[in-house]
């Protein structure tokens, strides 16, 4: 059993749907405030609204965490909203597929500006406040995909999510000065809106591939990052945790047969 969470602050980047919907979803029904932070409001605020009728505190953010400007402002609106920032579930990411062959400058560069620059955008933003609450703690999306695995059109989206592995490390030394702890989840293939996406064929394969015979779900993930928020990981820093039902560990098809 955790110490409860209640009453903390929270910001929750890509949270109005998928494993960020999911990771809000577990911190308000632990009484933390949230903060829900996407680019497209109608959806933002579904879930807002959705957190509300569960009994959770949360509210809306529309922010680009590509965007400097928008990462200060929600930064100062989670400060506004709830009275301060205590985490920050930096999770917002894309993953569009597109082989090196036919990979342009451009695809590469609006993976790596959302995926990784986004995360660095982020935590910057939120540093102030995170280190007036003298517990701060910041949790990142990662992936195995990048850092353990490959899968063909995901080169940039590897690169990035291996990256904010490289990024946590150095953060994590320089923020323990302030109190602030920074760790990673690397999902697996989780059951989300953008992983729908992939289609039937891709859900299938991957179904099969995982040693527990299930896609993850999105409260697989919250409780992982609602663990590296407690203050029972307080001296957890620079620290990755795989949550993948088993998906990174069979050597060779035999090893799923058993
Ligand atoms: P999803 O269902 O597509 O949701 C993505 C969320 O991020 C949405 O709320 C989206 O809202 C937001 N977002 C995207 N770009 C943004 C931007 N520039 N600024 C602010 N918000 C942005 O994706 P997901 O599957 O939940 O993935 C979430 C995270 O988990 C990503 O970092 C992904 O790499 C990671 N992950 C997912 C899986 C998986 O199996 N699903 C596995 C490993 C890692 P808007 O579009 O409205 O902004």
């Amino acid at each position: 059993m955790l110490t409860p969470i209640s009453g903390r602050s929270v910001v929750v980047t890509g949270a109005s749907k998928g494993i960020g919907k999911g990771i809000a979803r577990v911190f308000a029904r632990q009484g933390a405030k949230v903060l829900v932070v996407a680019r497209n409001a109608a959806q933002g605020n579904a879930t807002v609204e959705e957190l509300r009728a569960a009994g959770g505190t949360a509210a809306f953010h529309a922010a680009d965490v590509a965007s400097w400007e928008d990462m200060q402002a929600m930064a100062a609106a989670a400060v506004e909203h709830h009275g301060g920032l205590d985490i920050l579930c930096s999770n917002a990411g894309i993953f569009p597929s597109s082989k090196l062959i036919e990979m342009s400058g451009e695809d590469w560069d609006t993976v790596l500006n959302t995926n990784l620059k986004g995360c660095f955008l982020a935590v910057k933003a939120c540093l102030p406040a995170l280190r007036e609450s003298g517990r701060g703690r910041v949790v990142v999306t990662s992936s195995i995909t990048g850092p353990v695995t490959g899968f063909p059109g995901w080169s940039h989206y590897g690169a990035s999510k291996a990256g904010q592995l490289g990024f946590i490390r150095t953060a994590a030394i320089e923020l323990a000065a302030h109190h602030i702890t920074i760790n990673a989840v690397m999902p697996g293939n989780i059951a989300t809106e953008g992983l729908d996406e992939l289609g039937e064929d891709y859900l299938a394969t991957m179904t099969a591939s995982i040693p527990l015979k299930r896609l993850g779900s999105v409260e697989d993930i919250g409780n992982a990052a609602l663990f590296f928020a407690s203050d029972e990981a307080a001296y957890v820093t620079g620290q990755t945790l795989v949550i993948d039902g088993g998906q990174t560990l069979p050597e060779s098809l035999e090893a799923l047969e058993t």
